[in-house]
């Protein structure tokens, strides 16, 4: 059976042994995030962190072939990550992924990875773990303090921080 079968809800061949149980009652697999219909999702690009031309960290980007979506992971530079995430992280369609930066902080806390929308504001995580309010105007952070640049203008770029 095509996966498109399956999508499209035919009654399938097989005959239930679990009587009377409808759908509802069956485990719920974890939830996978789907941009699409029929996600295709493939390796796109990289965007390297540069300190001094000295890469200290990357975001990885993932393109969705049939939708166009691009998902993001971000890495720092010699540390495993351990993601809790199933499949592609969740991006709201009105937002895009974007590269805060810190001119407060050194190394690797100078950056974090996070997730745009085109006005408004973003609530930040300092590294003193305090939760800010920042100002977002036309898909870039607007501080003093921070600035941002976005992924889908800098794939298989180094960008100085
Ligand atoms: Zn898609």
């Amino acid at each position: 059976m095509s996966e498109s079968d399956a999508a499209s809800g035919k009654p399938q061949s097989y005959t239930r042994k679990t009587l009377g149980k409808s759908d509802e009652e069956k485990p719920k697999a974890p939830e996978v995030y789907k941009c699409c219909d029929n996600p295709q999702i493939t390796y796109f690009g990289v965007v390297n962190l540069n300190i001094n031309e000295r890469t200290i960290g990357s975001v990885d980007v993932w393109r969705c072939g049939v939708c166009k979506k691009q998902f993001c992971e971000e890495k720092q530079l010699g540390i495993e990550e351990l993601t809790d995430v199933v499949g592609m992280p969740r991006i709201d369609s009105d937002a895009k992924w974007a590269v805060c930066v810190s001119k407060l902080q050194k190394g690797r806390d100078r950056w974090k990875l996070v997730k745009l929308k085109e006005n408004g504001e973003i609530k930040f995580e300092t590294v003193e773990e305090k939760i800010i309010s920042l100002k977002v105007e036309n898909f870039k952070i607007e501080d003093d303090q921070h600035w941002s640049f976005l992924i889908e203008e800098n794939v298989n770029k180094a960008i100085e921080i």
